[in-house]
């Protein structure tokens, strides 16, 4: 008998999840002529977008991570857990380590979707990688959570947080640590250029200064971090160098791909990140795909997409299609990536949210924003149980008098 086609696809974030689930859309990859095999890492998916409301308690992980195994449970594709260790492009074999027993395993593929993402960098500045706090994934927001017990547990009057970064995700941290600290915190947002929120629309950035303001979070522009101590960070500015006593680092800037990917031997671009044609195709390799964060596509001579999670997302259902067209020996469509507009949390329960021609912020946007990603997240059971967990929560708000 012939063996089943199989996809391998590494990585179980917005590229690679939603590339599994999109397949499923295809007879094809239904059948048992077909073995899908998703990997990653961690048990559950991280859902990003999200995370910053882990902080102030507004939403618990298991709203926003959600089990590959259950996700997966009624399709034909088969999760593994493990850390890919490489691939060899040639023989197409991916090295990788099981989570449960630790062996080595190799798996072979006919086509491969590469969505591994990117890791943080925190090698440059001396003390980094050792005292400050990275914010990417569950794990993270919850050693967060536990630091931020302590420190509310101490009798000192102030919290003193550094948020190193004024892209989206520094605003978005800054805004919800400030909301849960209250008039203990004192927040610092520190930038190493000239402006916050370089990429967005001149409304998101004037509706985040309005919510850093609101909140006292005092904003250093031409700053750099030298070296992050225990207590205290060396910074640069103005010409100068200080230090200032801190209690807590938040790194929320610097990526650079995983290892093993800057190791693959084909076309990269000056970041580390694989070059695809429009058809998300390896240059090289046409039955490799990638997509997300590690990858750059050839889209426009002069406009690169942004490593988003909306990027990632609507490659996602681009990969399962060409992989459909593929395996009917079909040609490929090229991707095409539509704006649909950004959306940030600034603070507990408050949103912007630019869309097209809506552009709204504070508790209105806060609630768009809410339920814009609820039906982002993945299968519509798990949707409907974080929906009657939202309602049972805001019904028994309603009983308690609550907001
Ligand atoms: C805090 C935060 C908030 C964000 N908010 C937004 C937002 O509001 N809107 C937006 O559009 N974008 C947002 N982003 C960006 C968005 O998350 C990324 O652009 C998107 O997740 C990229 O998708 P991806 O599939 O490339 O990678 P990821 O979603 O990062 O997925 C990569 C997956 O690969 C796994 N993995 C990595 N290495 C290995 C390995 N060696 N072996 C096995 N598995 C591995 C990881 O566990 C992960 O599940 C945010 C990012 C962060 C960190």
């Amino acid at each position: 008998m012939k063996n089943p086609l199989h996809i391998c696809i590494l990585g179980g974030g917005f590229g690679g999840l939603y590339t599994a689930i999109y397949l499923q859309h295809f007879l094809l990859f239904k059948s048992p002529n077909c073995k899908i095999t998703l990997v990653d890492r961690n048990d559950r998916l991280t859902f990003t977008p999200l995370l910053y409301e882990l902080v102030t308690d507004e939403l618990q992980a298991w709203e926003i991570g959600p089990d590959y195994q259950k996700i997966l449970s009624d399709r034909n594709v088969n999760f593994c857990q493990g850390i890919v260790e490489g691939v060899d492009l040639e023989k197409r074999q991916v090295k990788l380590k099981k989570n449960s027993d630790n062996r080595e395993e190799l798996l072979t593929y006919d086509y491969l979707v590469l969505a591994v993402g990117v890791q943080m960098r925190l090698e440059g500045v001396p003390g980094a990688a050792t005292y400050a706090y990275t914010f990417r994934t569950i794990a993270d927001a919850e050693r967060l959570k536990q630091r931020l017990k302590i420190l509310e547990n101490t009798a000192s009057k102030i919290i003193q947080v550094a948020v190193v970064g004024g892209g989206p995700s520094g605003v978005e941290l800054a805004c919800k640590l400030a909301d849960r600290l209250g008039k203990r915190g004192q927040v610092r947002l520190i930038e190493r250029g000239n402006e916050l929120l370089k990429t967005f629309s001149p409304y998101s950035r004037k509706s985040a200064i309005k919510a850093l303001k609101a909140r006292r979070i005092e904003v250093d522009f031409d700053t750099s971090i030298e070296a992050v101590e225990s207590d205290k960070i060396l910074i640069f500015q103005n010409g100068e160098r200080s230090y200032s006593p801190v209690d807590l680092v938040l790194w929320t800037v610097g990526n650079r791909s995983i290892d093993w990917v800057r190791n693959l031997p084909c076309q990269q671009n000056d970041r580390g990140q694989l070059l695809t044609l429009p058809t998300l195709q390896l240059v090289d390799y046409p039955e490799v795909l990638a997509l997300g964060d590690l990858a750059e596509i050839q889209y426009h001579p002069q406009k690169q997409l942004p490593a988003t999670a909306q990027v990632a997302y609507q490659q996602a259902s681009c990969a399962a299609k060409n992989l459909y067209l593929a395996a009917r020996g079909k040609r490929l469509q090229k991707f095409r990536y539509l704006h649909l507009g950004e959306m940030l949390t600034l603070g507990k329960g408050a949103a912007v949210v630019s869309s097209f021609a809506l552009k709204v912020d504070g508790g209105l946007a806060g609630g768009i924003r809410q339920f814009v990603y609820l039906q982002r997240l993945p299968t519509l059971r798990h949707q409907l149980r974080v929906l009657r967990h939202w309602i049972g929560k805001w019904l028994r708000g309603l009983k308690g008098g609550g907001s």
